[in-house]
């Protein structure tokens, strides 16, 4: 099997393809790094709105795993391999059937074979989606072209430097500050409230002459421009900085590639029960989380926002757990649960309605259009295209019930899946909310409402 290397720059308004050949450069040295050879190289340059929004470089790439040839890709960000959720879903299907490592230069390893992974990517495309995209208007683009040339543009003053006649330059005090409480969290792991108070207590302001609040506090410890990044919003351009960093550009790197993935593992594994943040309050609607030792029930679900419910965690549990294994244990289970391959018409769709509206966009650049008349021509388009995208989502939201869970003994399947496991699959397929109950106890199974969700095509009969 071979390992490919892909990379892309988009808004190439130089037309040089320098990014790409930077990209290429450090992916074959995170190649050589991890001791796996380069057999194939693709790329896309200059994928503006203005060139069209064919990929060939990455529709080869998708062709390669595919067919089984390519299963380790290396890209510089993930942000290089698909920038829409359409783009994702694809890799996503493929990539589900012939199992394929994701590596990154800058953002570490993604694993779209786990359902972790695939939650993670999704949140990121979330970010950077087609709404960012779709804003292709001349202050943007004036912004990109300035962040392009090394510049970093602020209002406000960040801590640690100030502009001159010179450029931005370090206040050297402050740049110190920042070494020390940066290598403290990223290097020492310590908590950004001790920071806090710390930098409270020895009477250090903020630009603003403020003592410190905890948002300020985690902007400055996220701020990739002391580690000499040069962004477009959340989009790392391949510029060299106009200011000196605070700290080194691949230690920086290496600490937030080093806290993303302690974030993605705590996110998906700090869940301790079977319905906490799934389940919901009948009353109001918020989520459950689970109290300890409340009115004599032991461990409860209870109500997030006010104490509208309280029940019995065993006994809810047991009752999910028994409804979803005795739905999966019906003969019609694996027709109805079973991954089944997504549609390819709904990626084309999808990209075909994305493309209608980057077009629009492009109208709007060009001064063809005005701003109103976009917005009201794209309104149609947008709901179109939420409606695919949701089909999208829901058909990959059901890949989330493992097949083996289908095949055989339900009950002794269901029993020894992981925690986080379970999570999914009833986060995929069930709505659960806890209604109030006159006195929490004896336990009243009538109480707890269980809908099936949408994507697995049942009834509300159960
Ligand atoms: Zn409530």
């Amino acid at each position: 099997m071979a390992v490919a290397i892909y990379t892309r720059i988009s808004h190439d308004k130089t037309g040089n393809q320098a990014g790409v050949e930077r990209q290429a450069k450090e992916c074959r040295e995170l190649a050589a790094a991890r001791g796996l050879s380069v057999t194939i190289e693709h790329s896309d340059n200059d994928i503006s709105a203005f060139s069209g929004r064919r990929r060939p470089g990455f529709e080869n790439l998708l062709r390669d795993v595919q067919n089984g040839i390519v299963d380790t890709i290396i890209v510089w960000h993930p942000d290089r391999l698909y920038r829409r959720s359409a783009d994702l879903e694809l890799l996503i299907n493929l990539v589900e059937k012939n199992r394929v490592k994701i590596l990154s230069v800058t953002a570490g390893d993604f694993d779209l074979n786990t359902a972790s992974g695939r939650a993670v990517a999704r949140t990121l495309v979330a970010w950077s989606g087609f709404e960012v995209e779709q804003k292709a208007d001349r202050q943007r683009s004036a912004y990109r072209q300035r962040a392009e040339s090394g510049a970093w543009p602020f209002t406000h003053r960040p801590f640690g430097y100030e502009r001159t006649k010179q450029g931005i330059v370090q206040v050297p005090e402050e740049a110190a500050v920042l070494r020390d409480i940066l290598t403290r969290y990223y290097e020492g792991g310590e908590p950004r409230h001790a920071i806090m108070r710390d930098l409270n207590a020895r009477g250090i302001l903020t630009p603003q002459g403020k003592p410190w609040g905890i948002i300020q506090l985690r902007d400055v410890l996220m701020n990739d421009r002391y580690g000499g990044l040069v962004k477009h919003g959340e989009t790392v351009l391949d510029a060299p900085p106009l200011w000196e960093p605070i700290i080194d550009r691949d230690v920086w790197l290496g600490w937030r590639s080093a806290a993303a993935a302690r974030k993605r593992r705590s996110t998906f594994s700090a869940a301790r029960y079977l319905l906490t943040g799934i389940a919901r309050c009948g009353v109001c609607d918020a989520k459950l989380y689970v109290k300890h030792r409340s009115s004599g029930l032991g461990r409860a679900y209870a109500c997030s926002a006010s104490s509208c419910v309280y029940r019995s965690v065993t006994a809810v549990d047991a009752l999910v757990s028994e409804v979803l294994i005795r739905r999966l244990s019906l003969p019609d289970a694996v027709s109805v649960f079973a991954d089944r391959e997504m549609p390819l018409e709904w990626i084309r769709e999808a990209t075909a309605l994305q493309d209608r509206l980057d077009s629009l966009a492009v109208l709007v650049a060009d001064g063809t259009l005005n701003v109103d008349g976009v917005r009201e021509a794209a309104k149609p388009l947008r709901k179109q295209l939420q409606s695919v995208q949701e089909r999208i989502v829901a058909h990959a939201a059901r890949a989330a019930v493992p097949a083996e869970l289908l095949a055989g003994d339900v009950r002794a399947q269901w029993e020894a899946l992981p925690l986080t496991t379970k999570r999914a699959v009833i986060g995929a397929t069930m709505a659960v909310t806890v209604h109030r109950q006159e006195h929490p106890r004896p336990f009243d199974p009538e109480s707890i409402e269980i809908r099936w969700l949408p994507v697995t095509g049942l009834s509300d009969d159960t």
